[in-house]
C-alpha cells in the first residue's frame, strides 16, 4: 500500500467533475479530500490524499490528467515566519495529527508536513500570526 498527496487544478469546464467517486469506484482507492477550492465555472484546486497499491495510484493519476487536470506533488502549505516566531508552542497543543512539534534539544518548532491534515488549527491558535496557510 502507498499513500501519496496530490496537488490538483482542475480547468473551469471540469470544476464538478465528481474524479473523487471515479478514483474509488474505477481504480479501488481511498481518497480523502484535505482542501478544496472548488467553484462551478472557474478554475479549482484540491488538495488530496490518495491511498491504495502504488499501480492503481499511478492509473488514477493518468486518468485525472486525461480529464484535464493538473497534477502534481503536494508541497507544503504551511509557512512559518521565524522572525515572528517566539517558539510558544501553543500551536503544538492545537496539532491533533502532531505536524507540529517543539524539538527538546533546539528548542525549535518542527514540522512534518506529511502528517499535517491542513486544519488550519495552528493557523488561529499562534498569537504572533506566525503560520500562515498558502493553499
Ligand atoms: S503558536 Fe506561533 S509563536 Fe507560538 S510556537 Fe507556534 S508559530 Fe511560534
Ligand atoms: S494545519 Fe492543522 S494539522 Fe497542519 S500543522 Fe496546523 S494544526 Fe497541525
Amino acid at each position: 500500500m502507498a499513500r501519496v498527496r496530490l496537488d490538483l487544478t482542475f480547468p473551469p469546464r471540469q470544476a464538478t467533475k465528481p474524479v473523487t467517486y471515479h478514483l474509488v469506484k474505477d481504480f479501488d482507492l481511498t481518497p480523502n479530500i484535505l482542501r478544496a477550492q472548488i467553484q462551478p465555472g472557474q478554475q479549482g484546486r484540491m488538495l488530496l490524499e490518495v491511498s491504495g497499491p502504488r499501480e492503481a495510484i499511478d492509473e488514477g493519476i493518468a486518468f485525472l490528467e486525461d480529464e484535464g487536470l493538473t497534477v502534481s506533488p503536494a508541497a507544503s502549505d504551511i509557512e512559518l515566519d521565524e522572525e515572528r516566531c517566539v517558539v510558544c508552542g501553543l500551536c503544538t497543543a492545537v496539532c491533533r495529527p502532531g505536524a507540529l512539534a517543539l524539538d527538546a534539544e533546539s528548542a525549535a518548532l518542527v514540522f512534518d508536513k506529511d502528517a499535517c491534515v491542513y486544519c488550519e488549527a495552528c493557523v488561529v491558535a499562534c498569537p504572533r500570526r506566525a503560520v500562515t496557510l498558502r493553499f
